[in-house]
């Protein structure tokens, strides 16, 4: 099939030809036996993929950032400020990621997938544990809640944050009028600002580790 196209000139020949030239696996034509073209063209995806893997994976090595945002090398698809911010905070990345999803250690979200027989706050007895309680209302972190708030004024949003009526966990969980309202009138300051969502989280996730292992 190959040397027919060849002869003809055709433009398939010339990708064949153009190919093993890159791949050249130790100086055998590859592509030069009796396979159809759909198998040589098949064989020509599965490389050029891994080709392109191994690209993505040596130049994105030192950051998280485009890693995170692939989608089956598809491209980007989306570039969340939680993401590109202290990329080397992988853990509360990880948390905020699994909070937003849905995919979780609270109660409500581990009920959901059977891990667990009741949705009750182990702490609280609140019926629900769910992404607001754990971040909103429960006393466990009332402290936690309070350093946040703090450094949110420390970085000159917090009076911002209350007057939009931004509740925590839309800030702590990146909604997107969060995320917007930021980057117009808080830009400079957004990379300080993760910096205290990402302690909050950090500081929560542990807490919750905590007491989780106290009550077992
Ligand atoms: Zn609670």
């Amino acid at each position: 099939m190959y040397l027919l196209n060849e002869e003809k000139g055709l433009t398939w020949a010339k990708t064949c030809s153009r190919w093993s030239d890159l791949v050249n696996f130790s100086g055998l034509r590859w592509w030069n036996r009796r396979e159809s073209k759909r198998e040589i063209e098949s064989k020509i995806r599965a490389h050029a993929w891994d080709q392109y893997r191994r690209r993505i994976e040596t130049e994105v090595r030192a950051t998280t950032r485009l890693f995170m945002t692939l989608n089956e090398g598809k491209g980007v698809i989306e570039e969340s400020p939680y993401l590109y911010f202290n990329s080397h905070r992988r853990q509360e990345i990880m948390d905020i990621f699994r909070l937003r999803a849905g995919f979780n250690t609270t109660s409500y979200s581990q009920n959901l997938r059977h891990l667990m027989q009741s949705t009750k706050c182990e702490k609280c007895n609140w019926i629900n544990e769910d992404e607001m309680h754990l971040l909103n209302d429960c006393f466990l972190y009332e402290d936690d809640r309070a350093n946040l708030l703090l450094g949110l004024e420390e970085n000159g949003v917090l009076e911002g944050v209350i007057r939009k009526r931004f509740m925590l966990h839309e800030v702590v969980l990146y909604a997107e009028k969060f995320v917007i309202w930021m980057k117009e009138e808080h830009a400079g300051r957004f990379g300080d600002v993760d910096n205290e969502i990402k302690n909050f989280i950090y500081r929560v996730m542990k807490k919750k580790e905590r007491n989780a292992a106290k009550q077992r």
